[in-house]
């Protein structure tokens, strides 16, 4: 069932979507060379619930941690370890929490240290299609639109456009309808509806879109061992226009960068 979400829920979900937000900024000092994933696990599961909020991917669907921390060729859904991070890796690291019975689910692929220059043109791409995808979120548009927005241009760099793995309706359950891929024809699928919240999330593979299973039960990975790169936003559909309820910015106050990409995308305060 496809949930409409009144002013009062989406102003509920904004606080949910801004403590997943600020554990990521919080986390983007903490990435460095030599630290173990299990260690930002712990920091983040302690500072959501400093925040009163409660881990959202805990124990959901049985996912033994806080964090899905996902290096290099891993796509979606690593468990974190003691491995320590090297320099040049990538880590997508994706964080869930529930509070006020909502709940946020936001994802950012960090650098650790200097990473190859095609690795941070992957990553650059990915998080731009994120915004493509955000900028289909519109009346009048459906579904396909936006799968479409965000695999034409992902594949016009010969990257590969995930298919097994999706976006999302997002609200008092984790994963809601409609499904949100990545990938689609121009007006197919559902239609955007104002009060829809959704969790629009690219994963988009440097090499071929097919992925494996880990024996874990959870880990993804791409099937030619290339790296995966994943970024996430919750947004709302207000007045027909998309609007954002996650955001980068602590991340890139923590990292010292400068952006504006969100801008057309914040809340209008009259
Ligand atoms: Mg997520
Ligand atoms: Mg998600």
């Amino acid at each position: 069932m496809l949930s409409i979400k009144s002013l009062e829920e989406i102003e509920l979900m904004r606080e949910s979507a801004l403590i997943v937000s600020q554990t990521l900024g919080m986390l983007a000092k903490e990435i460095q060379p030599g630290v173990n994933t299990l260690h930002l696990d712990q920091l983040a599961e302690n500072f959501i619930r400093d925040h009163q909020a409660e881990p959202g991917f805990l124990g959901l669907y049985d996912f033994p941690n806080t964090l899905c921390v996902s290096p290099n060729e891993q796509v979606v859904h690593g468990i974190p370890n003691k491995n320590p991070l090297v320099e040049g890796d990538i880590l997508s690291v994706d964080c869930g929490v529930l509070k006020n019975g909502f709940y946020g689910d936001h994802a950012y692929t960090f650098q650790v240290g200097e990473v190859a220059e095609e690795t941070q043109k992957l990553l650059e791409v990915t998080k731009k299609s994120l915004y493509i995808g955000i900028e289909a979120f519109c009346q009048g548009n459906r579904v396909g639109d936006l799968g479409h927005a965000i695999q034409s241009y992902s594949e016009s760099f010969g990257y590969g456009v995930v298919r097994e793995l999706v976006g999302h309706g997002l609200g008092k359950e984790m994963h809601e309808a409609p499904e949100i891929p990545n990938y689609g024809k121009r007006g197919r699928g559902k239609k955007f509806l104002n009060g829809m919240v959704i969790a629009i999330e690219p994963m988009i593979n440097q090499g071929t879109k097919n992925i494996r299973h880990f024996n874990d039960g959870w880990t993804i990975k791409t099937a030619d061992n290339l790296p995966s790169a994943h970024f996430e936003h919750n947004v709302a559909l207000i007045d027909g226009k998309p609007q954002l309820l996650s955001t980068f910015n602590f991340i890139y106050e923590a990292l010292g960068i400068k952006s504006d990409e969100e801008v057309p995308f914040k809340k209008v305060t009259l």
